[in-house]
């Protein structure tokens, strides 16, 4: 169960942590994995990883706030079985603490990001009939989540564009979902802990918001991805899939 032979798939943000993990989960269930970063040499070291275990993928640089960037890569891949959005960014800030330029810049990478992906690969999925698109979304896309003001507006806007993708495009066969991680043991996480006064307190706060008293790490959620990607979930779209240690079930 769970194989992606034959599949070609796409992973933004596949340099570093949960992009890292899911690409290289992809390639060891078959797929062919199209490594994307904008950070060049992160990129280049997942597909290292992945080729030197017998996978099959290929990097690409991208940043995926820009939109024409987006199209021209689009016109030279094949297309697409699996599109994960994942590339994402984060900011500490409540009101007071965030500044228009920092929703602008969260908002070009975690929103426009995926939407310029989609409007880059969607197309021919859907002209041809099949394909899963996966868009990593977060617990913020569901609750809020305290000093993340700008972070939860735009994840909030991941889960509202999976949701819209899927109702306006689900009859075609092309799928839409999203993954809200809690927290994930990663560099994202990692810089957003020294941030604090108090790094050490930070962790163990940041730990014990799972009902699980501890963090996921990147494979709990590549996992996840590999189910929405595989054809095993072919009855699942406009979902957003929790994967974050009961933390969204209640206090
Ligand atoms: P990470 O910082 O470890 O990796 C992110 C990768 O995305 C990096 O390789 C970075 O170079 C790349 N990237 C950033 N901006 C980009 C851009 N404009 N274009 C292309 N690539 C870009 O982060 P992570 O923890 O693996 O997070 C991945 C995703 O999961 C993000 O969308 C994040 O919001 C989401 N998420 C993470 C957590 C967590 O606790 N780590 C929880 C919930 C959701």
């Amino acid at each position: 169960m769970f194989r992606l032979d034959n599949k070609t798939s796409l992973v933004t943000g596949a340099g570093s942590g949960i992009g890292r993990s899911i690409a290289g989960l992809f390639a060891r269930q078959g797929a062919f994995v199209w490594v994307v970063d904008r950070d060049a040499a992160a990129g280049r070291e997942t597909l290292g990883l992945i080729r030197a275990t017998g996978g099959r993928a290929e990097f690409a640089e991208l940043d995926v706030s820009d939109p024409e960037a987006a199209l021209l890569l689009a016109a030279q891949l094949p297309v697409l079985d699996v599109l994960v959005n994942n590339a994402g960014i984060g900011h500490v800030g409540n009101l007071l603490g965030t500044a228009a330029s920092d929703l602008d810049r969260l908002h070009s990478v975690n929103v426009r990001g995926p939407f310029n992906l989609c409007r880059a690969f969607v197309p021919a999925m859907l002209a041809r009939g099949r394909g899963s698109v996966v868009n990593m979304a977060s617990i913020g896309g569901v609750v809020a989540v305290r000093d993340r003001l700008a972070y939860t507006m735009t994840k909030f806007a991941v889960v509202g564009l999976t949701k819209s993708l899927a109702l306006d495009h689900s009859h075609t066969g092309v799928r839409f979902n999203a993954i809200c991680p809690g927290r994930v043991e990663t560099s994202f996480v990692q810089a957003r802990i020294a941030e604090y006064p108090d790094p050490a307190k930070a962790y163990r706060d940041m730990a014990s918001t799972q009902l699980t008293g501890r963090m996921a790490q990147p494979s709990e959620i590549a996992a996840a991805a590999l189910y929405l990607a595989a054809d095993e979930s072919s009855m699942v779209t406009g979902s957003n899939l929790m994967i974050d240690g009961g933390w969204s079930a209640g206090k």
